[in-house]
């Protein structure tokens, strides 16, 4: 039986609570009640867990045994700002296909509006990541960073294979590259809609990062995230 999932805002080692929205919608229009039993995610594990105490404003949850479940996907994506609602939709598919980290990033590229607008924008896109964990039955809800410039992203990235994506790109593939790879642990960086700019390109280059291509056509950003994605998914 696939039971409803929920991702604890907070926990101790035996029992988890929902706040805020998550909890307003328990109880008000799930109506839960003491005794029903869902599966929760407590700080990263899944468990079967068991309503104690309901209020619009937290619901308490004792955790019973704890459930197989599966990881994310090791990929750290840096995904430059472009038009929100193409974006919010990326964000949206990148966590169902189970991105660990994502990085949006002020690309020379991104439009101005866009680029000024985002930092209040985030807390919207750490929503969505959190939504779409629960849909998809993720355990986890990947980190969504703080907006920033390429050059500051590229000092926080730990993953040994780092893959440009890049439609100027003709002969390494990604699914090639991705199996010439020893590592587990893979970043991505999809471009904006005007593309990467030369002095980014050579940041990238300085930084150790090979462009890779998903072929021939030019993709949208968002459909080259779920494209890179899925080929990750299936290859890591
Ligand atoms: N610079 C291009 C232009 O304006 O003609 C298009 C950029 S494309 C819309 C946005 C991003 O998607 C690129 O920066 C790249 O990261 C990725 N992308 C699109 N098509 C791709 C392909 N065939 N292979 C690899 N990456 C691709």
């Amino acid at each position: 039986m696939t039971r409803r999932r929920f991702i604890a805002d907070t926990f101790t080692d035996t029992t988890a609570s929902l706040t805020g929205d998550q909890a307003a919608h328990l109880a008000r229009v799930l109506r839960a009640q003491p005794g029903q039993i869902f599966d929760v995610v407590s700080n990263g594990f899944l468990h079967r867990a068991e309503v104690l105490t309901v209020s619009d404003r937290e619901v308490v949850f004792k955790l019973h045994e704890e459930l197989e479940a599966d990881a994310a996907l090791p990929v750290h994506l840096l995904l430059a700002v472009f038009k929100f609602d193409h974006l919010e939709w990326g964000i949206e598919k990148a966590t169902e296909l189970g991105a660990a980290r994502i990085t949006p990033i002020l690309a020379r590229r991104t439009e101005k509006h866009l680029a000024l607008a985002a930092s209040k924008r985030v807390e919207r896109w750490r929503r969505i990541a959190l939504e779409s964990s629960k849909q998809s039955r993720r355990t986890d809800v990947p980190t969504i960073d703080d907006p920033q410039t390429l050059k500051a992203a590229l000092q926080e990235v730990i993953a040994p294979t780092k893959l440009l994506l890049a439609e100027t790109e003709q002969d390494n593939t990604i699914a090639a590259a991705l199996n010439a790879s020893t590592h587990q642990s893979i970043a991505l960086a999809i471009g904006p809609e005007g593309g990467w700019t030369a002095d980014e390109m050579q940041l990238f280059t300085d930084n150790a990062w090979h462009p890779v291509t998903l072929g021939p056509r030019i993709l949208r950003a968002e459909t080259a995230t779920i494209a890179a994605l899925a080929i990750c998914s299936a290859l890591l």
